[in-house]
């Protein structure tokens, strides 16, 4: 049975605890590697050695650092297909989904931001002919990212790699529920000649090492992606210690259909948006509202269309959903199906467990769930359920949608499809969301702000957003 390791100063070490937790194979519901069960100790170790690697790492040439994050890039690139294997094994996804998204997308992060990095300039305000200003940006320090289970490496990358490329060291923890491509990397970085303690990745679980990484006085800035409740519970911690954060928070996010879309596209993508990873993407889009003239021919399409998204066993290619990432995260996606049911919910396709037979007999599946009939404001309809669930709600007017879309605590991202331009413009403007998708969903340019507004998240990260993040500004004014 494979025994992860950590990652620090360098080299790959066991938990100073000795101890070791179980990893699951989601499919099969079977333990299939171990985990170190790290804590304050270990974390204390891993500062130690990236404020050591930040002496040289810090004034180590731009040129230079893009040099080892573009070798980083192309051994992702050349393990594609190890990457990908464990990557479905460890979250269940998929294995063609791993292969062509987050993989892809974890080697595309270190290019991005390893060639971007090339590009990143500060500003000068010339004082007509008296003075100048010019902003000096700096790394920070050791930088804490900590990161979520759906989108494993590829969200750790998206944090770790901008962290790096300014000349910060890292001290990174994965989610302890999908700790192996962070720590195949672990190998792939020593491979690339990525000097020691510039990357340290301490496993274990986010009350232990996670917590510990918070409150450490000599990480100066963190950056988390997850769930709103921890989210909190860093920012508390965080506050006070007057620690520099960015939080990428839940979502529960508006599909909005106007009668005038294109139909046949609206329900595809639909399907795509609410499908996609089981649903366990914080960008799908879990509350469909549809205007009340199309909403029966709508529904009845995008039933049809779910039938195509077989779940099965996520090693075979024509499967589209495979199993959801733990048994606990399972048993709360069952238990949010009970209560839309408690609600006056109307299932109109799935809502059950559902088991493959053969090797996966013991997995955790769930078959796309679509339901109608909720009120917009019961819970279904406004807690984060982060599965294969969505809900059909009608519509009569733009003012209703906008109450109903903007009616939950979050405020990640929104979709909508209309062939009509002004009312594109008009409702993307008043949806409460960090991100909007019109007639499209998850197109994604890397350069552009990313995150949300009210419980889904402060901050912004992606592009010169993520950089300006990792590193201080201070402004040098000269007088003539
Ligand atoms: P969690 O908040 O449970 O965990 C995220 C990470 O934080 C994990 O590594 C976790 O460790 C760690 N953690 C847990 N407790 C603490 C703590 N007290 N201090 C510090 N770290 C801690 O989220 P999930 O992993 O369940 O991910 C799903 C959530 O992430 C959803 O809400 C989803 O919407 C959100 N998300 C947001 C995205 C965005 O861009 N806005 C993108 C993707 C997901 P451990 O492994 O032990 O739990």
């Amino acid at each position: 049975m494979i025994k992860i390791q950590n990652f620090i100063g360098g080299v790959l070490a066991a938990p100073l605890s000795g101890e070791y937790i179980d990893n699951y194979d989601p499919s099969t519901g079977s333990v299939y590697s171990l985990i170190p069960d790290s804590d304050e100790r270990d974390v204390e170790l891993a500062v130690s050695a990236a404020k050591e690697a930040f002496k040289t790492w810090s004034v180590t040439p731009v040129a230079h650092r893009s040099k080892i994050l573009l070798k980083i890039a192309s051994l992702i690139e050349k393990n594609l297909e190890a990457l990908a294997l464990a990557e479905s094994v460890d979250n269940g996804k998929p294995l063609w989904l791993a292969k062509s998204i987050d993989i892809p997308r974890a080697a595309e992060n270190f290019h991005f931001y390893g060639t971007g990095i090339l590009h990143f300039a500060s500003e000068a305000h010339p004082m007509e002919d008296s003075a100048l200003n010019y902003t000096l940006r700096t790394p920070i320090g050791v930088a804490g990212c900590i990161s979520p289970w759906n989108l494993p490496l590829y969200l750790f990358t998206w944090k770790v790699v901008p962290a790096i490329a300014v000349g910060n060291t890292v001290v990174a923890k994965p989610s302890e529920i999908t700790p192996m491509t962070a720590y195949l990397l672990s190998e792939i970085c020593m491979e690339a000649g990525l000097p020691p303690g510039v990357l340290n990745i301490v496993h274990g679980y986010g009350h232990k090492v996670g917590a510990a990484m918070t409150v450490h006085p000599d990480i100066p800035i963190i950056s988390f992606t997850g769930g709103t409740k921890t989210g909190e519970t860093i920012a508390r911690t965080a506050a006070p210690m007057f620690k520099k954060i960015s939080l990428e928070l839940g979502g529960k996010n508006a599909n909005i259909v106007f009668a005038d879309c294109d139909l046949e596209k609206a329900v595809r993508t639909s399907v795509r948006a609410s499908f996609t990873n089981q649903g366990e993407i914080c960008l799908c889009g879990s509350r469909i509202f549809i205007e009340q003239s199309i909403y029966e021919l709508f529904k009845e399409k995008f039933i049809k269309e779910t039938e195509r998204m077989i779940v099965g066993d996520p090693l075979i290619d024509t499967n589209k959903l495979g199993a959801i990432v733990s048994k606990q995260h399972y048993d709360k996606i069952l238990h949010y199906i009970h209560l839309s049911k408690e609600e006056g919910g109307v299932i109109v396709r799935g809502g059950k467990a559902f088991h493959p037979d053969g090797r996966c007999a013991d997995g955790w599946f769930i078959e796309p769930t679509i339901i109608e009939n909720l009120p917009f404001d019961c819970r279904t309809n406004q807690e984060e359920i982060f599965g294969p669930v969505v809900t059909l709600t009608p519509f009569e007017s733009e003012d209703e949608v906008l109450q109903y879309a903007n009616s939950t605590k979050y405020g990640l991202a929104a979709l909508l499809f209309t062939e009509n331009l002004n009312k594109a413009h008009r409702v993307a403007a008043k949806l409460h969301s960090g991100i909007v998708w019109v007639n499209c969903w998850l197109l994604r340019d890397l350069r552009t702000p990313f995150g949300g507004v009210k419980q889904s998240g402060i901050g912004r990260e992606g592009g010169f957003e993520a950089f300006k993040f990792f590193t201080e500004e201070k402004n040098i004014c000269i007088k003539f």
